[in-house]
């Protein structure tokens, strides 16, 4: 076994697999460690978010995620009702996932497909290269950082006996109660308890003959108290996936409140299989820093969220991709020794306008707490449809925040980021349900269909990609000659196409091997050895220079 590897990364959840498989694809050498042995007991994600699938899209696994077996014809519907063979109050219709469409701003779309179904995805993808080094049963116990190397004390489940292996660079993806995190004295802040709540995940082959709601992907349950429960179709199969959402003065849920729930949620006695109960504590926190030294924290480890708005895993694999360059970076030796610390200015803005946007989608859940529902909403007759049809259409407008999320899973960007050259334009406002497309330096390049039928995405990935838009683009010779010099992966693409032109608003453009721009300008810079030094963080901009250059521009 290696004494030795590059990069260790610790936990092999989604985040995890998806660093490892991004180090990979690169040809990057990393050992991948999991205290478990790969089952997953209870899928929580179900949502790969569109940014994600544009991952997976560059890594070759796409149709790997649409062929995964969650049925593309199942309803995608979210229902507001009092019970399964109670009241509808409202819904949000959306197609099985293979009739839906891509986003005009995307060459892929969502894809509904669970944690024990995209795990496997991304195993297959990581270890098909053969510098991943996958260990199942096998925990991190400890670490110590020695200057130039990490030294981690790794321990077998089956025998319990420790080893010692060294890396450059230590990675904790190893979710909410991360060693690495706290081995590293990182601290968290935010708010530790949103609810308490308890989720059940129950086989019953029969359950949408037992019920007059129809398939659907989502069911919310309002009672006289308000929203108190949530039941998902976890596989579009025989699993079901129900959440108490738990209140205060509630935290723990015992078997017979579990199956009165389950009877309250149906309205009646139904026969089903509980498969497995988790109780878990909804979170909003945020880690004050995502380094110490070689070390550095990405997904749960480093930021917790409500899952009402899927963006946890999505946020996390966004980590691995912007961490997965930087990494490379370093490790061939063009990478600046300011590049990894561009992580931490990158990602964590990201992380904590997230966790912000998933609690307002809770609280939006649970408003009905507040606004309760009037008596009539649970009575039968005209009048009553009346009153139900009223609260059923303001909880149904109130939810709809959280089924369109593209200016988060989209429209995050790196502003700020001292490895990105201002050109001096303002910032377009954030968005949050709409997401417009933008080539400005730190936002993700923009999606164009080519002649060619490819996606502009579709030129990015391993190394830089510098534009040339337009016939009478700059030569983009001075950059080129200059990367090459500081041994930066770079490709000049010339395109002369008025779309492309017009989404990205410049004639030269560099994207970065993460798909984010780098630069823009009209023309070749006067000083490309400047503008290579900063992209590749050996000389970032520090706040002043960066303020001077965007009144340059
Ligand atoms: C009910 C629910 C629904 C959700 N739905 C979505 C969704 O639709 N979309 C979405 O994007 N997100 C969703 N999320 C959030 C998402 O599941 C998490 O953000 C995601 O799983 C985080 O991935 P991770 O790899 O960072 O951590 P984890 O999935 O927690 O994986 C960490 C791994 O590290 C291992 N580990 C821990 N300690 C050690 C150690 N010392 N040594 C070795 N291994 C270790 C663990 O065994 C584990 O396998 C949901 C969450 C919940 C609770």
């Amino acid at each position: 076994m290696n004494q030795h590897t590059p990069v260790l990364i610790v936990g092999a959840g989604p985040v995890g697999l998806a660093l490892a498989g991004d180090l990979g694809w690169r040809g990057v050498a990393c050992t991948l460690i999991e205290q478990g042995d790969g089952r997953i007991e209870q899928p929580k994600m179900d949502l790969i978010g569109v940014r994600t699938m544009e991952f997976c899209r560059r890594w070759g696994i796409a149709d790997w995620v649409r062929d995964a077996p969650y049925p593309g014809d199942y309803p995608q519907d979210c229902v507001f009702l009092t019970s399964l063979n109670g009241y509808e109050l409202g819904r949000e219709v959306f197609p099985g996932r293979a009739f839906e469409t891509c986003p005009p701003q995307s060459p892929q779309k969502r894809e509904r497909v669970p944690q024990d179904m995209f795990d496997p995805i991304l195993k297959r993808f990581a270890t098909g290269f053969g510098c991943v080094d996958l260990q199942y049963e096998t925990a991190l116990v400890g670490f110590e950082e020695r200057g130039d190397r990490v030294e981690a004390t790794l321990r077998d489940a089956h025998t319990g006996a420790t080893r010692t292996l060294t890396a450059d660079y230590l990675i904790g993806t190893d979710g909410g109660a991360s060693t690495v995190r706290a081995a590293a004295d990182i601290s968290m802040s935010g708010t530790p308890a949103l609810t308490y709540t308890t989720n059940v995940l129950f086989r019953c082959a029969d359950f949408p003959s037992l019920h007059r709601m129809g398939k659907a992907y989502r069911f919310i349950f309002i009672g006289p108290e308000g929203t108190w429960l949530t039941i998902v179709a976890i596989d579009g199969g025989d699993r079901f996936r129900m959440s108490i959402v738990g209140t205060p003065d509630k935290v723990n849920h015992s078997e017979a409140d579990i199956r009165a729930a389950l009877s309250r949620a149906m309205g009646k006695e139904f026969d089903y299989e509980i498969v497995s109960v988790m109780r878990w504590v909804r979170r909003e926190l945020v880690a004050d820093r995502y380094r110490h030294g070689r070390v550095f924290i990405a997904g749960d480890a480093a930021h917790l969220m409500s899952p009402t708005g899927a963006l946890g895993m999505n946020t996390g694999i966004q980590d691995s991709v912007d961490l997965g360059w930087k990494l490379e970076a370093v490790l061939r030796g063009w990478g600046g020794a300011h590049l990894l610390a561009s992580y931490e200015s990158e990602r964590r803005p990201v992380a904590l306008r997230n966790v912000a946007a998933s609690t307002e989608n809770l609280d939006r859940m649970l408003s009905t707490r507040e606004r309760r529902p009037p008596p009539q909403v649970f009575e039968q007759g005209a009048q009553a449809d009346a009153v139900r049809a009223e609260y059923g259409k303001w909880f149904t407008e109130t939810m709809r925040h959280e089924w369109f999320m593209n200016g988060f899973h989209l429209g995050y960007r790196y502003d700020d980021s001292p490895i990105v050259w201002p050109d001096g334009t303002p910032p377009p406002p954030l968005e949050t349900s709409t997401y417009t497309q933008t080539a400005r330096p730190g936002a993700r390049a923009p999606h164009v269909t080519l002649p060619d039928g490819r996606s502009t995405l579709d030129l990015y990935g391993r190394g830089f990609t510098l534009l040339r838009l337009g016939a009478d683009a700059p030569s983009g010779e001075g950059v080129m000659r200059t990367a090459a010099a500081a041994g930066v992966p770079m490709r000049l693409v010339s395109l002369d196409h008025p779309d492309v032109l017009r989404a990205y608003a410049a004639a030269l453009v560099l994207v970065r091997p993460d798909g984010h721009v780098a630069f823009r300008d009209a023309a070749d810079p006067a000083e490309p050895g400047a503008l290579i030094d900063v992209v590749r963080g050996a000389k970032p901009l520090a706040g002043e220079e960066r303020v001077r250059l965007e009144a340059a521009s």
